[in-house]
Order: structure tokens, then sequence, then C-alpha cells
């Protein structure tokens, strides 16, 4: 395949036989000349060619890579997608997509977004001209008057937000700029639900991408971008910007993250069963608690209709800026650490870290609480995690005297 190619070598993508969590361990490599059971880590920069005309299926691996691709076809097939690619960090997937974006076009985006897209998309709009209008996607027709036919060319979600848990509805939304704006493409970053828990390209979006960081990869040892589509054409345009800007994921990442992404079922399941015995525990704390499978969740109905479980990101307010630093440094078994998804616990206070780069009066604006801790629960005994939370809240003077057994 020759570098000046439009297309990826990514060969017939394989429609999904089992479930989910067979789906995700079950990774086919065909053409392995060994059988190998693990998809072999390809750590070569260039092809032999069979002529002088070219003719492999590879020549050098910004282009393709066969240890990428093998990963990239496993993630089509999780992600329902028709073509997926792998990318070197999730700000690099979105840097991918937004170059499908022109200067004078414009991008209708949440309010709570990714600290990291908000940068992005304030550096689109003061070095070329696409302007961004944040809107509150928890209701639909917010995006309804920047919708434009001409301009509008991308509108970006996350649902749940982060770390406010806001939910949108995605159909609703697809709906919207699908009849007003033919040419505009939906984007959603899936990166708190994860494949497993959320088919975005189900629920009418035209992209769907990931940080791989995150709950793919699942163990916080390698970063890495996903972007998935079925639209050939979109796919395309989209291999087209990786190629020519060279940030495809390097082989090893590659193999990391395909063997990373086979426990991510059994991660997820026990994650999220944590996260709710944890979420059962703040609430009796008396704390407010943002959790999209909690019943007080504004939008549970909602999101319960357009995932199958919660996942495993929270956040609660105490309060009181002051108690809630002493939770979070009186933690010991939770790390004060930011990102997700990992199999280890976390917890952050993400007004002083996460998301300390949106200025204070864009936060107050946006009823972003500076009291906040974030919890992303792994997968430990749940015992001890609730164990560890209960000396924190003690010794920060916060439990409740009927729950201080
Ligand atoms: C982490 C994250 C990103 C950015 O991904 P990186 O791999 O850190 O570049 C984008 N969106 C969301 C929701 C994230 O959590």
């Amino acid at each position: 395949m020759a570098s000046s190619a439009v297309s990826s070598p990514t060969s017939s993508i394989k429609q999904r036989r089992y479930r989910f969590a067979t789906e995700v361990v079950t990774v086919d490599n065909p053409d392995d000349p060994h059988n190998a059971a693990s998809v072999p880590i390809y750590q070569s920069a260039t092809f032999k060619q069979v002529g002088a005309g070219g003719g492999g299926d590879y020549d050098y691996s910004r282009s393709g890579n066969p240890t990428r691709t093998q990963l990239e076809n496993h993630l089509a097939k999780i992600m329902n997608a028709k073509r997926a690619y792998a990318v070197s960090s999730g700000m690099s997937a979105l840097d991918v997509i937004s170059r499908l974006v022109q200067s004078g076009d414009e991008i209708i985006a949440g309010d709570d977004l990714y600290g990291g897209t908000n940068r992005l998309l304030s550096y689109l709009a003061k070095t070329q001209n696409i302007k961004t209008h944040h809107v509150d996607t928890t209701k639909a027709e917010s995006v309804l008057p920047y919708l434009d036919p001409v301009k509008t060319k991308l509108v970006l979600l996350e649902t749940p937000t982060n770390p406010l848990i806001k939910i949108c509805d995605i159909s609703a939304i697809a709906k919207h700029v699908h009849e007003k704006c033919p040419e505009a493409l939906v984007v959603v970053d899936n990166t708190m639900m994860s494949p497993y828990l959320q088919c975005t390209l189900d629920l009418g979006a035209d992209i769907e991408y990931h940080s791989g960081t995150k709950y793919l990869a699942g163990h916080h040892d390698l970063m890495a971008g996903v972007i998935g589509t079925r639209s050939e054409a979109i796919a395309d345009r989209i291999y087209y910007v990786i190629n020519a800007t060279g940030c495809g994921l390097g082989p090893f990442d590659s193999w990391l993250l395909l063997r990373g992404v086979k426990t991510l079922a059994v991660r997820m399941d026990r994650q999220q069963s944590n996260a709710i015995q944890v979420v059962d525990f703040l609430e009796q704390c008396g704390f407010k608690v943002n959790y999209p499978g909690s019943r007080k969740h504004p939008q549970y109905e909602l999101h319960k209709r357009m995932s199958s479980g919660p996942g495993a990101v929270l956040s609660f307010e105490t309060g009181d800026i002051g108690l809630s630093e002493r939770i979070v440094e009186a933690a010991k078994l939770w790390s004060i650490s930011v990102s997700f998804g990992c199999v280890n616990s976390l917890i952050s206070m993400p007004c002083r870290m996460s998301h300390a780069s949106i200025p204070a009066h864009v936060r107050a604006e946006r009823a972003f609480p500076e009291d906040l801790i974030r919890l992303c629960v792994g997968i430990e005994d749940v015992e001890d995690l609730l164990d560890d939370l209960k000396q924190a809240i003690r010794s920060a003077g916060a439990m409740p005297e009927h729950l201080d057994v």
C-alpha cells in the first residue's frame, strides 16, 4: 500500500457473532503465518516491497502497520463501527476530527466538556477562525438556534459529562442536526461509557471517539485515542488526516491497547458494581451525589435508555471546599490523581486539578461547584474502598453520627 493511499489497510471488518464480553476477548488474526495466539508487535518503520512498483500491504508505519490494523479491526467490531482508527491520544483523535472543519465554519458543543477539549476548541477559535457555540446539551432544543446549514460542520457531545455527570439525548440532538444541517457531523466523545456500556453510532452519531487512555486501556500504562464511524466516506477523510499528520498509534502501544481492551467488560462490571455501593454510602452520608445510576439523577431514565449501565465515575459535593480538601488528602487507598478508567481507584478535586484550566469565572457561570470531589472507582475489594472513604470522611470531621460505627 502506497503512503499516498486514501484508505487504510484495514481489511474486512467482522460482524459481531457473540455477546460483547465474548467478542472483546476474541481477536481474529487469520493472516498470521505462524498462527500466533497473541497479535505480534510489528516494531518496524518500513516494509520491503515486492517490486519497484510497491505491491505489499504495508510500506511505512505512519500509513499503516499490521499491529495497528489488528487493533483497529478489533475496535471497529466492539464499537459497532465500520472502520476505526487508533491515534496517539484522545486529544489527537479530536484534533484529527477537527481538521474536517475549515476556517469560517462553526462548531456546536456542550457547556461541560473535558478540559482539554475546551482548550483545543479555544485554540481553533483564536487561530483558525472556527467559532464554537457552547450550549446546555441537557436540553436537545438548545442546539436549534445555532444550527446553520452553511456554517455548522460539527456538533460535539459528551454524555455523561465529567465531572458534573450531565446527560444529553444523542438521538434527539442527532435528529435536529441531520434535519437542519445535512452536512454537519454529530460527534460523540464516548470515553466515560466505553463501547461496552454505550454505542453512540447506534444512537445516531456520525463519529464516536474515545480517549483510549481510560477504560479501553484500563491500566494507565499508555496514551491512545480511537475514532470510529460507519461511513466509508468519513473514514476515508479521517484516514487521510491521520496519514498526513502522522499521529497513528505506534506498534507497541497498539499491542498494549489490544491486550488491555480484552478485559474491558470484566473490569467495567466490577468497577460499576463497586461504584454503585460507593454512591449508596455517600448518599447515606447526606452528600449530593452526581451519578447516572442514582435514581435521584434528573436524567436517570434518559441515561438508562441510551446505555446499559451507569459506569464508574461519580462526583459529590460536601458543601465546603476545606472539608473536600481534607477528605481528599486523608484518603490512602484512593490515590489523588487525574484521569479515570484505571483498575485502581482515584480521588480528585476537579477545580484544583483536571479542570483548573477552565477560568474561575467560566466555572462559576457553568455552576461548577468548587467543593466537588470526583471518584473514579477501580476493581479493588469494595469493603476496602468503603473503609478508606469512611476513615477519610471521619478524619475530615464529616461523618454523620448514625453511620459512625
Ligand atoms: C482524557 C479524556 C480526553 C483526552 O484524552 P487523552 O488520551 O488524555 O488525550 C478526552 N475526553 C475525555 C472525556 C477524557 O476523559
